[in-house]
């Protein structure tokens, strides 16, 4: 029988101890965290994102500040954004909602956030420092991805990850999180991508396998060796031919793998939670100033 990985089980467990741990930084330093996110455009899943993320900062009692821009807006407007709420003592975490409309360049916005106020982990800074395995803000959905597996696989050292993906949010980073040689990680991991001609041949290998490729349903039993762990990254709207209603579905086909997998996240309700979770809690780190200062 597989194991479900129950991702919003454990978020809603990570908001509780923090709302505690904030209750007491303000008693004991008086810091309140703040996050200030900012969202350019009119993309509906983003303003889905926002809008969670804002909820779960006020759950826990963070500060929250929602900037929501045209999509026309110029460039040097989200600069100025982000220099402004840089030098700003309430602000402790800035979050911009990727993709960004195309005039503006996501790597120059990326690069002017304070790295220590870069809760997302995605300034070059952070990155290089995640690489290098010294302390950081690591992105939130390999955080995320990272928990779940701690709490219910254990140990992954020597254990054969093939994470199928390489973008800059989950795949490179995830990858580079589990092969740090922390006690957590020390796995050994395979990064796939469109250039893997025949998947299943790298994914039948896998341990513990990390579908993040943005593709309804493309891995199947087929791609599994019996008893590996799947955690299921992908978050794809399709419409249900049923009903006729849309509907969140993952990269794996969670029905017809269930037989063959010792574990497996749902989607939602599995690493979706995670990353929001994450980012309260990179920006608590933030506040109290506990990964690393200017
Ligand atoms: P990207 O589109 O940036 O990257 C997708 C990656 O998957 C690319 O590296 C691509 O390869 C690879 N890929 C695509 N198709 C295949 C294939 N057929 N075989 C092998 N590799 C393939 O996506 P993201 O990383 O941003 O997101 C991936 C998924 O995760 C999406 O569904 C997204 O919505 C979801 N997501 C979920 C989050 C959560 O909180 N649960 C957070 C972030 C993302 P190549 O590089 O060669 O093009």
């Amino acid at each position: 029988m597989a194991m479900l990985i129950d991702g919003k089980a454990v978020a809603a467990e990570l908001r509780a101890q923090l709302r505690q741990k904030v209750q007491r930084l303000w008693q004991e330093r008086a810091i309140r965290p703040g996050l200030a996110l900012l969202l350019v455009g009119d993309n509906p899943a983003s303003q889905v994102y926002v809008r969670s993320k804002a909820k779960a900062c006020q759950e826990v009692g963070f500060l929250s500040i929602v900037e929501h821009l045209p999509a026309d807006t110029p460039q040097q407007v989200v600069f100025d954004y982000v220099a402004r709420w840089n030098e700003r003592e309430d602000i402790h975490g800035i979050l911009v909602q990727l993709p960004l409309p195309k005039q503006i360049e996501e790597q120059e916005v990326l690069l002017r956030i304070a790295p220590w106020k870069d809760v997302d982990g995605f300034h070059p800074e952070n990155v290089g420092r995640l690489v290098l395995g010294l302390p950081c803000f690591v992105p939130c959905t390999p955080a995320g991805i990272l928990e779940l597996l701690r709490r219910y696989v254990g140990p992954l050292s020597g254990k054969h990850v093939v994470v199928v993906g390489r973008s800059n949010i989950v795949g490179k980073p995830v990858a580079n999180l589990l092969m740090q040689k922390t006690p957590d990680a020390n796995a050994i991991v395979t990064v796939c991508h469109t250039g893997a001609h025949d998947l299943a041949q790298y994914t039948r290998q896998a341990d513990v396998l990390i579908a993040a490729m943005g593709v309804a349903g493309i891995v199947g039993p087929e791609h599994l060796k019996e008893g590996a762990v799947v955690i299921d990254v992908g978050i794809n709207r399709v419409v249900d031919p049923a009903s006729g209603k849309e509907r969140l579905v993952g990269d794996v086909r969670f029905e017809e793998v269930l037989p063959r997998v010792a574990a497996i996240t749902p989607v939602p309700g599995g690493v979706g939670p995670m990353t929001i979770a994450m980012l309260l809690w990179n920006t608590y780190r933030a506040a109290t100033g506990e990964v690393w200062r200017r």
